[in-house]
């Protein structure tokens, strides 16, 4: 049995892309009432301001994810009134949140982590704002011993320094923690680089992964964590 089970967020606690998919949406509309935008040239925008944000970054860092400096970028590009970023951005995330659904299992997983003393951590490549407003609106924040955000961590998992920065907080060797994800190399293999035993939530791929515990749904984590660790 570990001493501490530490999560990734998006993907592995809630489904990201169904979320996501209504709050581009969102956005998508936004852009072509407020700024005369086609869904094409928004989704060709966003994907230049994406580039953009990781050349001016260097790309390993939370601020790759920044949907404020995005937008911001594509209205500078157009020569339109960066007022309307703020506006945009508050748009994404209230209805990103608006629509996020715990995955199966979410609940039974950490009541079962915390009903036996295990720690309980977050791992996540994010800024730390909106990640507390999406375990403060899963209901799961108050179980949460520790987070390790890559704003905090200043790089982004598969660093090895995020993840030795979870086993910091956790107190205890990274051989005693486990760390779950959605993602196989940025999740599971990188946890298992540092030392920890990666379990990956997989969707069903067949992908050959040595080493590394599957599960394909948070429920079946208790097991897992009781038969493998
Ligand atoms: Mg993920």
């Amino acid at each position: 049995m570990p001493r501490a089970v530490i999560f990734d967020i998006d993907g592995t606690l809630y489904d990201y892309s169904a979320a996501h998919a209504h709050a581009f949406r969102a956005v998508t509309d936004y852009a072509a009432k407020a700024l005369g935008l086609t869904a094409e040239r928004f989704e060709t925008l966003h994907d230049w301001a994406d580039e953009r944000l990781r050349a001016h970054t260097g790309g390993h860092c939370a601020a790759i994810h920044d949907r404020l400096i995005r937008y911001q970028l594509m209205l500078e590009r157009l020569g339109l009134s960066i007022a309307h970023a703020p506006k945009m951005e508050r748009l994404y995330w209230s209805t990103l949140i608006g629509h996020m659904a715990p995955n199966p299992g979410l609940h039974e997983a950490f009541d079962w982590i915390k009903a036996r003393g295990l720690g309980l951590g977050i791992g996540t490549n994010m800024t730390a704002n909106w990640q507390f407003a999406k375990l403060e609106r899963l209901g799961v924040l108050g179980q949460v011993d520790f987070m390790v955000t890559s704003e905090e961590a200043g790089t982004e998992k598969p660093d090895q320094r995020l993840f030795q920065l979870c086993a910091e907080k956790a107190g205890c060797a990274p051989e005693e923690c486990v760390f779950v994800g959605d993602s196989l190399r940025g999740d599971a293999l990188g946890a298992q680089a540092a030392g920890m035993r990666g379990i990956w939530l997989h969707d069903g791929t067949t992908e050959d992964a040595p080493g590394i515990a599957r599960i394909d749904a948070l429920s079946r984590l208790p097991e897992t964590l009781s038969k493998e660790c």
